[in-house]
């Protein structure tokens, strides 16, 4: 076991809040099985329940054209391009209307932030959608898209945001936070916000009383102190929208926050003295989703990977090609894990952790669940930003259900605020309904399992070679 120069004991008791520096010693110092162990620990505490959860949600993005032109993106298009297009009402419609008919929850919106489309056609789809699908939450438009509206729109975010609200708007995705590091965004979020701006968005939404997600993208060419300082901010924003609307100890912490991140404070002003800015109540962030950078079709996938013969330690490095963001690390199981890890350790404040299986796989999406992640994410419908990028992993409803009670928990579908909707510990469970046309013949029921030969190895005449199989989801 790794010696640390600090109580991680109490740090898992959640008497004692990471440091910064702590968190950096845990990544340079800590084994991977220790981190999982002590995240694992954690996630033990705040999450006691016998279950993991996931949502059923389909990601429409409602337009391709982008003013911005993020190095790490393979979705964006110019207005010009044969292949751009913007959805209508009744296109986003119907797919709403296939999410619903599999019990989907929640439609995850985001674009292309396309300058051609007036405030009216957004507000238009959220009644359009609260309309004809009342009961479908909508988790919609990321910071930078907001920033982007300030200029289309030549409004602040904060009318924006009440509007959007008013039109049925519920909560807002963590998308484009990346990393905050302006070296890192100036080099891989070309017209993108900044980091300052996308923290003023969602600090604007929890005071408008609204939920948010929060995100980070590892993986390029990011050095882990940066990401140490981006979930840093993120903590304290936290801490802020926590202490919003409470006296004494908390709302000390919140003004100390504000003292912290004049950037994020500089614009968009809150005043809870004024009626019509006063909610009655406050969002905060409640997951953090990191995943990392998947290269393919992507100008970022063309720099040159990091080589530590030639350019030494990574994180810390004066090279000038790593400076330049001319040499990508990309993360693989163990980097995305450690950090998994280490975020559980570290956000003391965010209730809930999300497994990256989309970028990351089934398998490291089920292992996720013992490193600090108490949530599989969603059984997504369809998703075009990150398989654009060449990321091919898809799970239906009953492999989520089998990774999560594989992994030793009894799978749960939840609503976006994390409110049990169905839990799977019956014989009509997604996972253990048997399939109509089962990958496994002679399937049937021994004790709890459902058993079958497995293909093939049953057809010769040597019928004594029979070798029995759990029943393989789809
Ligand atoms: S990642 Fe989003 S904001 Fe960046 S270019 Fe792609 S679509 Fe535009």
């Amino acid at each position: 076991m790794a010696k640390l120069s600090f109580d991680i004991d109490a740090v898992i008791a959640g008497k004692a809040r990471l440091t910064d520096q702590q968190a950096l010693e845990l990544y340079h110092n800590a084994s991977l099985h220790d981190l999982g162990q002590w995240a694992h620990a954690v996630t033990m505490r705040l999450h006691p329940e016998d279950y993991r959860t996931y949502v059923i949600d389909r990601n429409i993005n409602y337009t391709n054209v982008c003013t911005a032109k993020c190095t790490f993106c393979a979705f964006r298009r110019d207005h010009d391009d044969t292949d751009a297009y913007t959805l209508d009402n009744e296109a986003i419609g119907q797919k709403i209307r296939e999410l619903v008919s599999i019990n989907g929850t929640q439609v995850l919106m985001q674009g292309g932030m396309n300058d051609r489309l007036p405030i009216e056609y957004y507000e238009d789809l959220l009644r359009y959608i609260k309309t004809n699908f009342p009961t479908v939450h909508v988790h919609a438009f990321s910071p930078p898209e907001f920033v982007e509206f300030e200029r289309f729109f030549g409004m602040d975010a904060r009318e924006i945001i009440r509007r959007f609200k008013a039109a049925g708007l519920d909560t807002i995705p963590g998308g484009g936070g990346e990393i905050f590091t302006p070296r890192v965004r100036r080099r891989i979020g070309i017209g993108k916000c900044s980091g300052d701006d996308w923290l003023r968005v969602m600090r604007v939404a929890h005071e408008e009383g609204m939920n948010t997600s929060c995100t980070m993208l590892i993986g390029h060419i990011e050095f882990v102190r940066e990401r140490i300082e981006h979930m840093s901010a993120l903590r304290d924003m936290q801490d802020y929208a926590l202490g919003l609307g409470r006296d004494g100890e908390t709302r000390r912490r919140t003004d100390e926050v504000a003292a912290r991140w004049p950037g994020v404070f500089a614009k968009s002003a809150f005043d809870p003295a004024s009626e019509s800015q006063t909610p009655k109540t406050y969002g905060s962030y409640t997951a953090f989703i990191h995943w990392p950078f998947q290269r393919e079709n992507t100008p970022l996938g063309r720099a040159k990977e990091w080589d530590p013969e030639k350019y030494g330690p990574f994180d810390d490095s004066t090279n000038e090609d790593i400076l330049r963001g001319r040499v990508v690390r990309m993360a693989g199981a163990d980097e995305y894990l450690r950090m998994l890890a280490i975020a559980r350790l570290y956000f003391d404040n965010i209730p809930n952790l999300q497994s990256s299986w989309v970028t990351m796989g089934p398998k490291i999406g089920q292992v996720a669940l013992m490193f600090g992640a108490n949530d599989m994410g969603s059984v997504m419908m369809e998703e075009n930003v990150v398989s654009a990028a060449g990321t091919t992993f898809r799970l239906n409803e009953r492999e989520i259900c089998r990774l999560i009670r594989d992994a030793g928990w009894i799978p749960v579908q939840r609503d976006q605020y994390y409110n049990v909707l169905r839990r799977h510990d019956g014989p009509d469970s997604p996972d253990l309904v048997p399939l109509a046309d089962p990958p496994v013949r002679q399937v049937r029921r021994i004790d709890k399992q459902y058993i079958g030969s497995a293909p093939g190895i049953d057809d010769g005449a040597d019928r004594s070679v029979h070798v029995q199989l759990p029943l393989l989801g789809n």
